[in-house]
């Protein structure tokens, strides 16, 4: 096989959630880096469980995350007669046989088996029969399933697989397994095995969970007679307890969507999941969208050994990857760290370096939401709209942060830190009149400048006797609502006169 070619096949049966999105963006990453292609294919056979609300959550949490994908999507239940004709093969070649046992059969059988403490297994009494005993059942109208014949003969079915190395199952440990149901519907393991083979997929990257189904699907691959494809099973994420992460268990906060709507960067999502199973030798932590891209579509770049640099031509390996499942850290009752602080601090990383433009591009989407949202700051307020963000980004952690902590810089109905109250406002009683009487002296200047608003709450706290950190933090306290940020005399110059002013006078209120 001389093209790469992957796939992301999601089933269709709830939102896009995070162990899925890391999957995905694997799989991406090694298209990118070989210059291959990736598949996407929806898995929809379950046709129960299967929405059209869940195909689109999944397609947009991708797009999203910028996971572009080459093809499709292809929709696995479109390929029914396929995959029924793959069983037909199977069956005329003499690699499967109807089973026509019926459940309660199957089911005493097992009882007894565990009853006896012994493993049940299908003992193949369907395989035995002759072909008049299949047409005589057949002709009485008995349901049947088809099993794959499994070979009998000692040996075992083994690969290596790109990230648990050697893999191996003995033949009289894997069962004649079902192709296909009774009501005459293929089972997910051939459906996918027909769906790789025609897709041409020359590596399947997936979760380890898929790694027990790999033996039987090499089985029914070489059945088939097809090449097989390169396997590389992903650990899997799990959370602090160790237990698999699922949307059963853990609810909406393993989904893309969740992250999304908490303010996060796609890319910076993109990036922590990456790191979720993932590392380089220097654990290094940041890579942008086109540090990685570039370092998989360009391999002929000069190996830099120095620990400061990572070596950019081994960026994405399967050798990174960690055997050990990953732990995916998050507290729930914490709403300031509600996922991992890993992620969180990535998110802030990129919250505060990405070009402001970026920024302001995401966070219109996040004040559009919130009615926050002005059309003049995408026309004559755009610098100070960007400004507000750049001034304040500082000290944020996800998108939300602008509409919440920054309000101020933006509406007039932000809330007040509890904090910022007791501490610069109520422990100042003078505050009541001085920040007025500052208000005053501002509204007397005929624009606020750094220097000028300096220079005037300077002189004012000297005559005053106070420190000047009083009046600044009070004036911080009632124009930001907050107990942090930039330098006050920048945020007088940027905030607007007009606001600053009634802001200073207003802080009678806060004493009443
Ligand atoms: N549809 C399967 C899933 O969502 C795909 C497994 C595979 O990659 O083979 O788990």
């Amino acid at each position: 096989m001389t093209e790469v070619r992957v796939r992301f096949p999601p089933s269709p049966t709830g939102y896009l959630h995070i162990g899925g999105a890391r999957t995905a963006i694997y799989n991406w990453l090694f298209a990118r880096k070989h210059g291959g292609k990736l598949v996407l294919r929806i898995e929809d056979t379950d046709a129960e469980r299967s929405t059209q609300e869940s195909i689109q959550g999944i397609l947009d949490g991708l797009e999203w995350l910028g996971v572009t994908w080459d093809e499709g999507p292809y929709f696995q239940s479109e390929y029914a007669a396929e995959h029924m004709a793959a069983a037909q093969r199977l069956l005329a070649d003499g690699n499967a046989y109807k089973c026509f046992c019926s459940k309660e059969e199957l089911e005493a059988k097992r009882e007894a088996a565990a009853a006896a403490k012994g493993d049940y297994r299908y003992d193949g009494v369907c395989r035995k029969l002759s072909p008049e005993q299949v047409r005589e059942k057949e002709a009485q109208g008995l349901p049947y399933v088809i099993r794959f014949k499994v070979p009998q003969e000692p040996g075992k079915v083994g690969f290596d697989d790109q990230v648990y190395g050697r893999v191996e199952r003995a033949h009289e440990d894997i069962e004649d397994f079902v192709i296909v149901r009774s009501n005459g519907m293929p089972l997910y393991l051939l459906c996918n095995v027909v769906d790789d083979i025609r897709d041409r997929i020359s590596h399947v990257i997936r979760g380890q969970d898929g790694l027990s189904n790999t033996p039987r699907q090499i089985l029914l691959y070489r059945a088939l007679g097809a090449e097989l494809p390169i396997f590389a099973h992903m650990p899997l994420t799990l959370d602090l307890n160790k237990a698999k992460i699922s949307k059963r268990s853990h609810g909406e906060i393993v989904s893309v969507q969740f992250y999304r709507e908490q303010g996060f960067l796609p890319w910076a999502l993109a990036n922590f999941l990456v790191l979720l199973g993932w590392s380089t030798s220097d654990d290094r932590e940041i890579f942008s969208r086109e540090e990685l891209i570039e370092a998989f579509s360009f391999d002929g770049i000069t190996r830099s050994n120095s620990i400061f640099n990572y070596r950019k031509d081994d960026a994405f390996s399967f050798d990174g990857i960690t055997r050990s499942n990953s732990i995916f850290n998050y507290r729930k009752d914490d709403p300031k760290f509600f996922t991992d602080p890993k992620a969180i601090n990535i998110n802030a990383h990129y919250l505060r370096t990405l070009p402001i433009e970026e920024i302001g591009a995401l966070v219109k989407v996040e004040f559009q939401k919130e009615g926050l949202w002005d059309s003049a700051y995408d026309g004559e307020k755009k610098q100070w709209f960007l400004k507000n963000l750049d001034m304040t980004r500082e000290r944020f952690h996800t998108l939300k942060d602008f509409a919440s902590l920054g309000r101020a810089w933006f509406a007039d109905d932000f809330a007040m830190d509890e904090t910022a109250l007791a501490k610069n406002v109520l422990k100042h009683p003078g505050l009541k009149e001085w920040l007025p009487m500052l208000a005053e002296r501002f509204d007397a200047l005929p624009e606020l400048s750094h220097d000028e608003t300096e220079r005037v709450c300077r002189e004012f706290a000297e005559e005053l006797g106070v420190k000047v950190g009083v009046l600044v933090n009070g004036a911080r306290a009632v124009i930001t609502g907050q107990v942090k940020g930039p330098s006050m005399f920048e945020v007088f110059a940027q905030i607007s006169k007009q606001r600053v002013v009634t802001r200073l006078k207003g802080a009678t209120q806060y004493f009443e």
